[in-house]
């Protein structure tokens, strides 16, 4: 067993995926002595997909923890920025919708894999060593030992002063605390969707182009489900395909070829030509299932914290898990300063009471946010809404939209992105609903009447 000094220097963090390896980064730069375990091959060199989604959404939060590390320009020298949610309707027209009315508002699209091999090649500049292919098997909390099993299935043992279990929605590190859950009253929630997602490509066109627009988020929004397609570097797009499990256009019923092309051809016929390779996909790639993890408290022991998805698991569709994964990486780092190097105990609980209300806030908007993308981006009455956020949002620099406030308002909790965005949405919608349309309303009243909604919720931005 290699045993670690004992001054809370000596830190594991299990997991090198998105928020482990950016978290043992921080971590070095504050003084202390990161070990990163991972129980996949490194990606830079072995022949594998980062995992699940090839490419993700990345937006001002995490921005803001990359440059915490000194990563956000390296980072964004390899993003795609995508202004709006392009529509396509079933008969192939196209309406664009903004996430913004800023015109300097995006979100950006980057490949999984080379964000985290960004992230490796800073980590191992600065000496962190990566342990690679070491599965966590199984954790002490209280005692911050770990029980690695290697490729070749040796059992390895390691012991540090602190334990990070940044192993994702499956995390090894929590199920250790749900063996003990009586003791630490350990509450665990998992909410499956009814959904599952599979993952589709539309390649570069024959001259080396994009087949589709690259400057936006596609959406093919069918009601009770959709398909979604961002942008990559090589010109290609990933497309993934949100479908109920069950039920006539469910997973479970589109089985054989002539299904998948009548389905294809039924509701997604522009996308078709596009997907040359649509049926070997549709049959060779798994289908995935999404849900929302919750547990408490993260802190399971005297030297151990649950952080990023392994903490709070959200579905995808505000595009916010990876941000919000990193941005646990800002708050610790603010919580830290408040503590005496190295005092985990105390870092730890103060990290979980500010934290967890941010967490919960995310996961519900997220699942709000699916269905605004599957069937509200059609409906005219949200389409004016959308139309009036534009407006205030290009005229007052004061006003952010419910959209904007998570996504574009960095230094804001989602805790209170979401109270005062779901209050505003409820005010602008009323007044859509009783004036016919967004023309009918007068501006600066709304507007008035939307800072007076700020106050009265106490929220300053
Ligand atoms: C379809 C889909 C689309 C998404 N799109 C977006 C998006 O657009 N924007 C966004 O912000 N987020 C998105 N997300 C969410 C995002 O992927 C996660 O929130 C993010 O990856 C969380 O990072 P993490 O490091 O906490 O966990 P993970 O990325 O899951 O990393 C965990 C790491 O731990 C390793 N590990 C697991 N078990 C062990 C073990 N026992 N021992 C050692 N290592 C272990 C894993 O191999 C992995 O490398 C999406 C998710 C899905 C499923």
């Amino acid at each position: 067993m290699l045993f670690m000094s004992n001054k809370g220097k000596n830190v594991a963090v299990v997991g090198a995926g998105l928020c482990g390896s950016l978290l043992a980064l921080r971590l070095k730069q504050l003084g202390y002595k990161p070990v990163l375990f991972e129980k996949r091959p490194d990606m830079r060199s072995a022949d594998i997909s980062a995992g699940r989604s090839i490419n993700l959404a990345l937006s001002n939060r995490g921005l803001k923890a990359l440059d915490l590390v000194g990563l956000s320009e390296k980072a964004r020298t390899i993003t795609l920025p995508m202004k709006g949610r392009l529509l396509h309707d079933r008969e192939g027209n196209l309406r664009m919708s903004p996430y913004s009315g800023r015109p300097n508002d995006y979100i950006n699209s980057i490949s999984r894999g080379d964000l985290n091999s960004i992230l490796y090649d800073a980590a191992e500049a600065e000496g962190i060593p990566i342990h690679f292919n070491m599965s966590c098997i199984s954790s002490d909390p209280d005692s911050g030992e770990l029980k690695f099993q290697d490729h070749s299935k040796n059992i390895q043992n390691f012991k540090a002063d602190a334990v990070f279990g940044a192993d994702g929605a499956g995390s090894v590190i929590r199920q250790a605390a749900m063996k003990k859950s009586s003791l630490l009253r350990f509450n665990f929630s998992q909410q499956y969707l009814t959904h599952g997602y599979k993952e589709l490509s539309i390649p570069a066109s024959e001259n080396h182009d994009f087949r589709i627009a690259s400057d936006a988020l596609h959406i093919w929004p069918r009601k009770t489900f959709m398909m979604i397609g961002l942008p990559n570097l090589d010109k290609t797009f990933t497309i993934t395909l949100f479908l109920p499990y069950t039920g006539e256009d469910g997973f479970d019923n589109i089985r054989t070829d002539a299904d998948i092309t009548r389905y294809f051809q039924k509701w997604f016929p522009d996308a078709m030509p596009h997907m040359p390779k649509l049926l070997e996909e549709y049959r060779t790639n798994p289908t995935s299932s999404l849900g929302t993890i919750r547990c408490y408290p993260w802190k399971t022991g005297a030297k151990t914290l649950l952080i990023g998805d392994a903490a709070h698991a959200i579905v995808p569709f505000y595009g916010q898990g990876m941000n919000c994964a990193f941005e646990d990486v800002v708050v610790l780092d603010k919580v830290m300063k408040n503590f005496e190097f190295g005092d985990w105990g105390n870092i730890f609980e103060a990290f979980q009471i500010i934290r967890k209300k941010d967490a919960d806030a995310i996961a519900d908007l997220a699942l709000d946010n699916f269905i605004e993308m599957r069937d509200k981006v059609d409906d005219p009455v949200f389409a004016e809404k959308r139309k009036l956020e534009m407006k205030l949002e290009n005229k007052y620099q004061d006003y952010y939209s419910k959209y904007s406030l998570v996504t574009f308002k960095e230094d804001l909790p989602y805790s209170a992105a979401l109270k005062l965005g779901r209050a505003q949405d409820e005010l602008l919608l009323q007044k859509i609903k009783e004036k016919g349309s967004a023309d009918q309303i007068d501006e600066l009243k709304i507007l008035q009447e939307l800072m007076d909604l700020r106050t009265k919720l106490e929220i300053s931005i």
